[in-house]
């Protein structure tokens, strides 16, 4: 696009959102939505200098001030602060301090960035006045409003005049109770503390403002060098001895490393503050330095405020899809137009359910604020009435399954499919064949493989095998980094060298159990050699009975499973039984040619021999002086009679059964 028609297009964007935030407090895009159109406006202007004016909002300070208050001219110009996103923005603010100071080192203070409303008062003595920022030069008047908050002191010991500027405030807990009061009364509710402040001083009658239970910390001792104070952490100790209430969290960092350090332990414990901060402000602490580093129209050069990456966003409902669990639960899931917040590109959300939904009074077309803290998973928290347009489509819950399409069934809020033949079930036998006693292939849980399942990224056992195929899709998905993706990928390669048990297992074949599993292994060896099994052989085996051997039969006879067990071995699935070789190692047999005759009570030679093979013994057909020992049922022949003339050991069943313990 042009770049005129593109800094044209933007500055009338800025301009109107200046307008709902400051003057009707009431956004309809979040700050980082704001921010991102700033910074895109400020690249435009330094690549084409030509495009600046001094009306441009890069060059200032946003607020406006209302007829309503009386105006304030402030004494020396209330600015904003530049904005740093990144570690790259401070190392780069640093660079420039240092070079015009030609020092190496800068000793900086690091502060909370309150998310509030920025305020100046004027004291001699007693409280002059109290006004907010304005468009900088001007503000408004807002002392009666003020002055209800009890930790601003309406004198001080101090007959000169001081002028002290800092955030008024509405701490974590008086939001919540300020907007449960409105929720009851019907009224919209306040998206943040910010607002919620701001719309606090705002108001007419002081009465209200005082109901709200506003606070505020003084960062910002303006004229503290008429008072022979050169630094401005001395200046805040200061005010801290005349009675202000400044913020304790507070540091001086020497050098830039140490304001990141500080950036670090913020931004963890952020969520446990009292109040709401949305970055952290960094000052040069030397206030004499302040001059020779200067100001830009709308900001000072010694300071800068870094931005937390935001937590609450609002973006656009674009259509509400479902997705089918385990047990054919059926959920809705929000599809929002991707945005960025708490560090991750967002662009589904769950909605649990039908009830959900219509508490929310969500209609498609709506913009609504998400949330997402840390690690937590992304909330729809609301819908933003205000900018519905009258085209949102009125909410409709599905009925008919979205995988198989037969009718669901509702119990209590959720709604089910409960076709035994829908597709849907395979995320079941996927997760079972992922689970740990199957195939053990960690972080492919339920939420995964449902998501990836509703996603199409597999439809069967198979095709898990085939799942970095769609790493690019997946790590658009919330949550997802190359790093977890590598892990589950190499999870997922390394099943396929696991034992015949494992896969056996895995497959679900009804009434087979890890155990089951386990000795059908050993005994067979490979799935070529239990597939051939017959049903009489098979119920010859120790605790197989009839149903497990018919089932077996059967599975094998279903040429679905057949092709499964094809496609896996094509993709390089093990069916071959690996044995156990630590318990060979310390296994009476480990290391032994063992010969086995006569007929065992207990099992059958095909047993017996894989038995003794997972425990590291040569089982041979016929005995010779090779022979370490022979194990001999009843009915034994001709072998015992040539052991007993070689001298060589003789075990019988229970003295096998003995040592196989
Ligand atoms: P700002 O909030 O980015 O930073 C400057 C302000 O920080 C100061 O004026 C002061 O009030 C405050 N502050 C808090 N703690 C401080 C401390 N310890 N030391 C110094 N100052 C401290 O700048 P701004 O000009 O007030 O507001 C601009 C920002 O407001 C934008 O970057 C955007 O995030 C938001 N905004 C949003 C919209 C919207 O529509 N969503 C519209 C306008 C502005």
């Amino acid at each position: 696009m042009d770049p005129k028609l593109r800094s044209e297009e933007i500055t009338k964007l800025l301009e109107k959102y200046n307008y709902e935030y400051y003057v009707l407090d009431n956004p309809s895009v979040s700050d980082a939505e704001y921010d991102r159109l700033m910074q895109e406006l400020i690249a435009i202007e330094e690549a084409h200098p030509e495009l600046k004016s001094p009306l441009s909002p890069t060059q200032r300070v946003g607020g406006t001030v209302q007829d309503e208050f009386k105006k304030v001219t402030h004494k020396r110009m209330m600015l904003s602060l530049a904005n740093a996103f990144n570690e790259t923005d401070l190392r780069d603010f640093d660079r420039k301090i240092r070079e015009v100071l030609g020092v190496d080192k800068v000793t900086y203070m690091a502060e909370m960035k309150i998310d509030g409303l920025g305020m100046s008062l004027v004291y001699r003595n007693k409280l002059q006045y109290a006004a907010t920022r304005g468009d900088g030069s001007e503000g408004e008047d807002v002392t009666s409003n003020v002055i209800t908050i009890k930790s601003i002191p309406s004198h001080i010991d101090c007959n000169d005049e001081l002028e002290i500027r800092g955030e008024v405030f509405m701490p974590k807990k008086s939001l919540i109770k300020l907007n449960k009061e409105r929720e009851k009364a019907g009224e919209p509710l306040f998206a943040n503390a910010r607002n919620a402040a701001a719309g606090s001083i705002r108001q007419l009658d002081s009465a209200i403002a005082a109901s709200r239970g506003l606070d505020a910390f003084w960062y910002y001792f303006v004229n503290a060098r008429d008072f022979g104070i050169r630094y401005h952490s001395e200046a805040l100790a200061y005010a801290d001895k005349l009675g202000f209430k400044t913020n304790p969290e507070r540091r001086i960092c020497n050098g830039i490393d140490e304001v990141l350090d500080y950036i670090d332990e913020y931004t963890e414990k952020r969520p446990s503050l009292d109040y709401d901060i949305d970055g952290i402000v960094i000052k040069v602490d030397d206030m004499s330095m302040y001059d020779k580093l200067g100001y830009t129209s709308k900001t000072p050069r010694w300071a800068i405020a870094y931005k937390f990456p935001p937590e609450e966003v609002i973006t656009k409902l674009t259509d509400i899809v479902y997705t089918v669990g385990r047990t054919g639960k059926i959920t809705p899931n929000a599809v929002l137009e991707p945005v960025r917040v708490a560090g991750s590109l967002v662009q589904r959300a769950t909605l649990h359910n039908e009830d959900f939904i219509r508490e929310k009074d969500l209609k498609v077309g709506d913009y609504v604020v998400l949330r997402k803290a840390g690690d937590v998973i992304p909330e729809v928290v609301r819908v933003v009435k205000e900018r519905r347009t009258g085209d949102e489509q009125e909410y409709k819950m599905i009925e008919n399954c979205p995988v198989c399409g037969a009718p669901l069934t509702k119990k209590d809020a959720m709604h089910f499919c409960l076709n035994p033949y829908c597709e849907a079930k395979k995320i079941e036998g996927m997760i079972h064949y992922s689970s740990r006693d199957a195939m053990d292939i960690e972080g492919m849980g339920e939420k995964v493989v449902e998501q990836f399942f509703n996603q199409g990224f597999f439809r069967d056992i198979a095709e898990i095998y085939d799942l970095a195929d769609h790493r690019e899709e997946i790590i658009a998905l919330d949550g997802w980094k190359d790093k977890s993706i590598d892990n589950l990928i190499n999870a997922i390669e390394k099943s396929k060298s696991n034992s015949l048990e494992k896969v056996l297992f895995g497959l679900g074949i009804k009434e087979v159990g890890a155990k089951t599993a386990k000795t059908l292994a050993r005994i067979y060896g490979d799935i070529d050699s239990l597939k051939n099994a017959t049903f009489e052989e098979l119920i010859e085996i120790p605790d197989v009975g009839p149903i497990l051997s018919q089932s077996l039969v059967d599975w094998f006879s279903n040429d679905n499973n057949l092709r499964l067990v094809e496609a896996l071995k094509e993709k390089g699935v093990n069916f071959k039984y690996l044995g156990s070789t630590s318990k060979a190692a310390d296994s009476y047999f480990s290391g032994k040619t063992v010969v086995l005759t006569g007929t065992l009570s207990s099992m059958g030679r095909k047993e017996a021999t894989n038995l003794l093979e997972d425990l590291g013994a040569k089982v041979t057909g016929s005995v010779s002086k090779a022979t370490d020992c022979v194990i001999a049922g009843v009915e034994a022949g001709s072998k015992l009679d040539k052991a007993q003339q070689l001298g060589i050991q003789v075990l019988n069943e229970e003295e096998f059964l003995a040592l196989l313990k």
